[in-house]
């Protein structure tokens, strides 16, 4: 007896895609086979011709989070109960948001005050990385092997500031010399680092040139964050890595040089990844003269046509392992507040579409089979942050988070197909194929376009890394 089976679609599986059928009993998966599994079920979906793929796992979003782009305003991002929401709709059943530490507060309380936030507060599955930031006195660093110990693996450091000097605004560099302290504590007890990487001193000038020269607008912000300094921080923190055998994640790689720079690593055998975003896939910085343009930024930044070709062969065959959104929920007046290059508000509304968009623009556009459709959407992720096999992954064991997905769908999205905000970047956009339906832990949470999942079902998920992952280029 089941309470769900799931038939007759094509189901997407490590070993290959097939008409698999999936019992589920209670939270878990416990049958992926070819054979009939008879009608003795609480409730049988037929998938038709649609394809059933593992919940996808969003590893990079900033939900109840300071917007540090307007530090007189004291805004935050929405938080998880609103854009939750979103990724419900959009087929992401796990989401990894950041625990900030500062100098003002260590691992073990910003962590507290984390979870009690998110406590009945999210309709996914959730855990958090830990970004270190500031010049942080060193005695927090031994905190780090009790946090991975009680199942928060990745942590997220900065390797320049984003923005230039403002007295309201924390900086969250960590200089390279942390970094290094912090690198040799993520090898010795399982870790791995995830790096914002752009070049501080070029990035930094780059404010005071064009500051003097008078191209403020934030049309330049491509030019402000450049190629180049991904291309210099990349290598700068690959080398590091190297030096002390710790696992690196590059978060929001934009550039041919920082996909490059990835292959480049992996071909030497080093345990180094890089995650795009959707929006710098398929978006470049011509956009940002587009009304509305800066709907579409992410720090660093958009940049040009040959960048998103290398991300999208990252994506489609090997180099770039996830796509994430950096989710940085907003209204779009909020969105819209800043047209400078060091105001214009960062981040992507972008979780609910992430799904979409990727099977769209990747597996009907570009010919992304649809094993790597779920690798980079989901079992990617699950892998290098120590989600899987319990997330991540169709097989017999695994938590029964599945999102199906109709491909006959095809449609210009609107405002009326998000869920979250009064906009998204994305309204306008004509797709192919779409997430209907959303299953956590065997309960549907999202069909027919009803939200039918609860505030009080997302939980904490401890994690624990894989030793092949850290170890060597494994996903
Ligand atoms: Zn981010």
């Amino acid at each position: 007896m089941f309470d769900l089976i799931i038939r007759g679609g094509q189901v997407v599986t490590p070993d290959g895609v097939g008409r698999f059928n999936v019992g589920v009993v209670g939270e878990k998966i416990v049958a992926v086979q070819v054979q009939d599994l008879g009608t003795e079920a609480a409730r049988i979906i037929d998938l038709g011709d649609k394809i059933l793929v593992p919940g996808g796992i969003e590893p990079h979003a900033h939900m109840y989070s300071v917007i540090g782009m307007h530090p007189e305003e004291r805004f935050l991002t929405l938080g998880p109960e609103e854009d939750t929401v979103g990724m419900a709709f959009g087929g992401t059943t796990t989401h990894l948001d950041f625990c900030f530490v500062h100098p003002a507060i260590d691992i073990p309380k910003a962590l507290a005050q984390r979870l009690g936030r998110w406590k009945n507060k999210s309709y996914v599955d959730y855990s958090f990385h830990i970004a270190l930031g500031g010049p942080l006195p060193l005695k927090v660093f031994d905190q780090i092997g009790d946090a991975i110990a009680e199942g928060f693996p990745s942590f997220k450091v900065f390797t320049a500031d984003t923005l230039p000097p403002h007295p309201k605004r924390h900086p969250f560099r960590l200089d390279y010399g942390r970094i290094q302290y912090a690198m040799e504590r993520l090898a010795r007890h399982g870790g791995i680092m995830a790096v914002h990487g752009e070049d501080h001193e070029l990035v930094q000038f780059n404010y005071q040139r064009f500051t003097e020269e008078g191209r403020t607008h934030g049309t330049n912000l491509a030019l402000v964050h450049t190629k180049l300094s991904e291309q210099l921080s990349f290598r700068n923190t690959i080398q590091l890595a190297e030096a002390t055998g710790a696992a690196v994640y590059f978060v929001h790689t934009s550039a041919r040089e920082g996909v490059e720079a990835v292959v480049e690593a992996r071909a030497k055998r080093l345990p180094v990844y890089a995650e795009t975003l959707h929006n710098y896939a398929c978006f470049n910085a011509e956009d940002y003269a587009k009304p509305h343009g800066f709907c579409y930024h992410t720090y660093p930044s958009l940049k040009f046509p040959d960048d998103q070709a290398a991300l999208w062969e990252g994506l489609v065959r090997d180099g770039v392992s996830t796509v994430g959104t950096d989710e940085f929920p907003t209204s779009l007046q909020v969105k819209l507040h800043g047209d400078r290059i060091d105001n214009v508000t960062g981040g992507n509304l972008g979780a609910e579409a992430r799904m979409g968009i990727i099977y769209s623009e990747g597996v009907v556009k570009r010919g992304m089979s649809l094993t790597r459709f779920a690798d980079v959407t989901a079992a990617n992720a699950a892998r290098i942050m120590g989600l899987y096999p319990r997330k991540g992954i169709i097989a017999t064991g695994s938590d029964a988070d599945l999102c199906v997905i109709d491909p006959a769908i095809a449609k210009t999205l609107t405002r009326e197909d998000f869920h979250v905000s009064d906009y998204s970047p994305w309204e306008g956009w004509r797709i192919t194929g779409w997430p209907v339906m959303t299953i956590l832990r065997g309960k549907v949470i999202v069909e027919n376009g009803k939200l039918l999942g609860a505030l009080d079902y997302g939980r904490v998920i401890p994690r624990k890394i894989d030793a092949a992952i850290l170890n060597r280029p494994a996903s």
